[in-house]
């Protein structure tokens, strides 16, 4: 007998039918001997309409424990529904918000961090022979309210469960059959891989690979959890994610694109000792993740400075701007919202010289202009106007993967 931790999606508990598929999957386990926990994101739009529904009442900025007490419904809706699918397949099944489940976080509304899992009421339930159906995306703080963990957080709230309770298996079930080396939707042929490792999976996920949220692979390399992504719909092994993976020849692994992010310039500020903390301080104090940073050389006593931030951040953005409108001297402060950051990503990379110089031939060779440039060990990426992603990605794909 195991424990499964089993993660299902929006699009994978969308309707009816799909529910009753989600609830075949898991009888099936269950039936065999196994304790069962499912996690289950809103059902297919969900969280985006309840976003939708809040613009209407406040367009600017409503308050992020009011956006964390509506987007939680979401989850609340289908643990209930997914539970009523597996009783009607004939197996006891228990649905737990995540506060009933253990969820304890800090208090970053709309972006918290798990804290702990206290998984007594999981086990209880499993011991009665309960399958557990836990809403993922959500968790309480220390003022006993609501938190949510950031778009895509089910999958971490998966992980989660899978290392509080040393569960054997952690399955994230989604609308595609397993990590492929580019969005299969979008990158003509991208390669499904068998297995990716921690490291190269958080790059591709924080580069904008939405298949898995990157916080979750960050916790289950962490705690040693080893994952699989695999289609809902069809029956057949997906991708593992663990720490080592048998070595193939190919160097650059993936190549993803993010579009939801902003790029921040800070032109002629004063080029003095302590400016760039000043700017980067209250960015930090915002809880702001800034990506790539791009310092000029100066002229005239002054420098640009140029970095890039989540879109999803936009609000908490501008707030810092403004303060540091009144602490810093500076010509002029431009948000650029038509850019997108496009990435290579493998182990190995800084010992593989030619790697770069082939990523911006490819970009050369279909016209696409480069406005920022970032390498590590692990992967490069580079700033491109918006409309050029998908082309570039193309592109860049078709060099290093074929
Ligand atoms: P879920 O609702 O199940 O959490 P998501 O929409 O968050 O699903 O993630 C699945 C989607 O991720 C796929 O439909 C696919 O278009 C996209 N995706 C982006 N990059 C990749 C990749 N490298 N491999 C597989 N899927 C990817
Ligand atoms: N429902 C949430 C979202 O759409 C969480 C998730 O799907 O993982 O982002
Ligand atoms: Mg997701």
């Amino acid at each position: 007998m195991a424990l499964i931790v089993k993660k299902f999606g929006g699009s994978s508990v969308a309707d009816a039918n799909k529910l009753f598929n989600v609830a075949r999957i898991v009888t099936e386990d269950y039936k065999k001997g196994n304790d069962v926990v499912v996690v289950v994101s809103a059902q297919g739009d969900t969280t985006d309409d309840l976003i939708a529904k809040a613009k209407e009442i406040n367009p600017d900025n409503p308050s992020k424990r009011e956006m964390d007490m509506l987007l939680a419904s979401g989850e609340q809706i289908s643990i209930a529904l997914l539970a009523m699918a597996i009783e009607k397949l004939g197996c006891p099944a228990v649905s737990l918000l995540g506060w009933q489940a253990g969820f304890s976080t800090d208090s970053k509304h709309s972006l918290a961090r798990i804290k702990n899992v206290n998984s007594e009421r999981i086990r209880a339930e499993l011991d009665k022979r309960n399958i557990v159906v836990v809403a993922g995306f959500q968790g309480l703080n220390k003022y006993d309210d609501i938190t949510t963990l950031g778009r895509g957080g089910s999958d971490t709230s998966a992980v989660a469960i899978a290392s509080s309770m040393h569960a054997d298996l952690c399955q994230i079930y989604t609308d595609v059959d397993g990590v492929y080396t580019a969005d299969p939707r979008k990158v003509v042929g991208a390669k499904k891989m068998n297995e990716i490792t921690y490291d190269e999976m958080l790059e591709l996920a924080t580069l904008g690979a939405q298949v898995l949220n990157n916080r979750s692979v960050e916790m289950a390399k962490k705690y040693a959890v080893e994952l699989e992504v695999l289609s809902s719909l069809e029956n057949k092994p997906g991708t593992i994610v663990k720490e080592a993976v048998n070595m193939e020849k190919m160097l650059v692994k993936g190549v993803a694109c993010d579009k939801d992010i902003l790029l921040v310039s800070i032109i002629g500020l004063k080029d003095t000792p302590g400016i760039a903390f000043k700017v980067f301080n209250q960015l930090s104090r915002k809880n702001v993740n800034v990506d790539i940073i791009l310092q000029s050389v100066g002229r005239d006593g002054t420098k640009d400075i140029t970095f890039t931030v989540p879109k999803t951040q936009q609000a908490d953005v501008e707030e810092a701007l403004s303060i540091i409108k009144e602490k810093v001297d500076y010509e002029d402060m431009v948000i650029n919202d038509k850019t997108g950051k496009l990435s290579i990503v493998g182990a190995g990379m800084e010992t593989h010289p030619g790697v770069a110089s082939k990523m911006f031939e490819a970009l050369a060779d279909v016209g696409i202009n480069i406005h920022m440039i970032a390498t590590s060990e692990i992967k490069i990426s580079v700033i491109i106007d918006v409309e050029d992603c998908q082309k570039g990605m193309q592109a860049v794909h078709d060099k290093f993967i074929g």
